[in-house]
């Protein structure tokens, strides 16, 4: 039917026909186009100047205040992915036994603490059954690395440090 009518109207109208069409067109589009532009909030952010506040609650990269493990290896054995590694030794009999902040005794020297977190699935169980809650999800998801060895961090060791102050400062924000 539609065919026929354009058969009907002639070269000259069905030029103007045309035009009309795609002026009318452009303009139905750009108002739903430009009805979201100048009525929505923009739901993207300039980061990175400007950062995603996480809620307290967020499931991000694992810090474990290693000062306070006393390498009971239960974070260990809950794990469901096997992604943490722990090296300690019994202390020597001989030696006064440090604790931990909750009074917690260290029996074990820890000598290592890592996380491979390029296996870790964020499940929160080794947090969950810490008696000393020395293992905790931090805020941090701005962790991105370049091969998959680089996502094994020892939490014992000295290059941690500057990552846990910037860690402990947004905890306190
Ligand atoms: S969050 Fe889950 S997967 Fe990740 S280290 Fe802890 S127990 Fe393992
Ligand atoms: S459960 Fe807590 S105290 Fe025990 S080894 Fe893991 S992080 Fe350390």
């Amino acid at each position: 039917m539609k065919n026929s009518i354009e058969q009907q109207r002639s070269p000259f109208a069905q030029y103007f026909k045309n035009i009309f069409d795609a002026i009318t067109s452009t303009y139905k589009g750009m108002s739903i186009t430009m009805g979201y532009v100048l009525t929505k909030k923009p739901t993207s952010i300039e980061y990175p100047e400007v950062r995603e506040v996480l809620p307290k609650s967020a499931r991000m990269r694992l810090y474990n205040d290693a000062l306070n493990c006393i390498a009971c290896n239960q974070c260990a054995m809950a794990c469901p992915v096997d992604c943490i590694y722990i090296t300690s030794y019994p202390r020597p009999k001989d030696l006064e036994v440090p604790k931990t902040s909750d009074g917690t005794p260290k029996r074990q020297v820890l000598v290592q603490y890592t996380i491979d977190t390029s296996l870790c699935c964020y499940c929160g169980l080794c947090t969950t059954v810490c008696p000393t809650e020395c293992i905790t999800h931090s805020q941090d998801y701005e962790f991105a690395q370049y091969t998959l060895g680089q996502f094994k961090y020892d939490y014992t060791s000295d290059d941690i440090i500057a990552w846990r102050d910037r860690i402990l400062g947004q905890k306190e924000n």
